[in-house]
């Protein structure tokens, strides 16, 4: 009895709380703008009208290698290949806050176990490493299996496809901000959904997602190229699209 009188007691407070700031109407201006008309795709995975189409299962051209050279990886039958040892692949264009749409498939054929089979990563910024893996029945360390902020925030579940499969990466990207001498005063945020699962919501990014020392941040613009990664397996990309925020 004494248990419910308290809960009853805290609801009320709550519930008077609540009502002391329903008394300020009128205390944040309405918005002097109308949102903009955006045409969605025909399915959510497909690009709206905003969207700037990163690879339609063409071509490469708005990509280029390390030194600014064509991108190698290959090309056929609507996606993209990693052509393991001829690097990672770099947007010629710069991204900060961003929505990002892509997806992946690892190779069908399993080889290799933890990190060695079907990794790749979405590089954001050039800095912050959404990690792609093949983690249907594949064990590795938690902040490095598919959908990890790699060495920092395992996903929330593991929602992984079987290899070969089509999987898609949804991802909201707050890009961190610096102040002129450098330090960081607002850290990146990143939200991510894994095959319409959300699986990371909205945390924080400690700084560059290195593999071998910790995370720090190092100053860099607002807007960087994104990259994705070479790490020697033939993971497979296509339909990606991003929108500027
Ligand atoms: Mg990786």
């Amino acid at each position: 009895m004494v248990k419910l009188g308290h809960i009853t007691f805290l609801g009320l407070a709550a519930f008077s709380a609540a009502g002391a700031m329903a008394q300020e109407p009128g205390a944040f201006p309405p918005p002097k703008t109308e949102p903009p008309i955006v045409t969605p795709g025909k399915t959510s995975a497909d690009p709206p009208s905003d969207a700037i189409v990163l690879f339609n299962g063409k071509d490469l051209s708005r990509w280029r290698d390390k030194d600014g050279g064509a991108a190698k990886w290959n090309v056929r039958d609507g996606y993209v290949e990693v052509a393991p040892g001829t690097g990672d692949i770099f947007t010629s264009d710069k991204f900060g806050d961003a929505q990002l749409h892509i997806e992946w498939a690892t190779p069908p054929i399993l080889k290799g176990e933890g990190q060695e089979r079907g990794n790749s990563g979405i590089f954001l910024m050039g800095r912050y490493e959404i990690q792609v893996l093949d983690s249907y029945d594949n064990k590795t360390y938690y902040h490095g299996q598919a959908g990890a902020v790699y060495k920092q925030h395992a996903p929330l579940v593991n929602t992984s496809r079987k290899p070969g499969e089509w999987q898609t990466y949804d991802i909201v990207f707050h890009a961190p901000r610096f102040d002129e001498q450098g330090k960081v005063i607002d850290r990146a945020r990143v939200t991510v959904l894994h095959n319409g699962v959300l699986i990371q919501n909205n945390v924080e990014i400690y700084g560059i997602t290195y593999n071998d020392r910790p995370a720090l941040y190092i100053a860099h613009s607002l807007e960087e190229p994104l990259h994705l990664q070479d790490h020697g397996n033939p993971v497979r990309y296509r339909n990606i699209w991003i929108r500027r925020l």
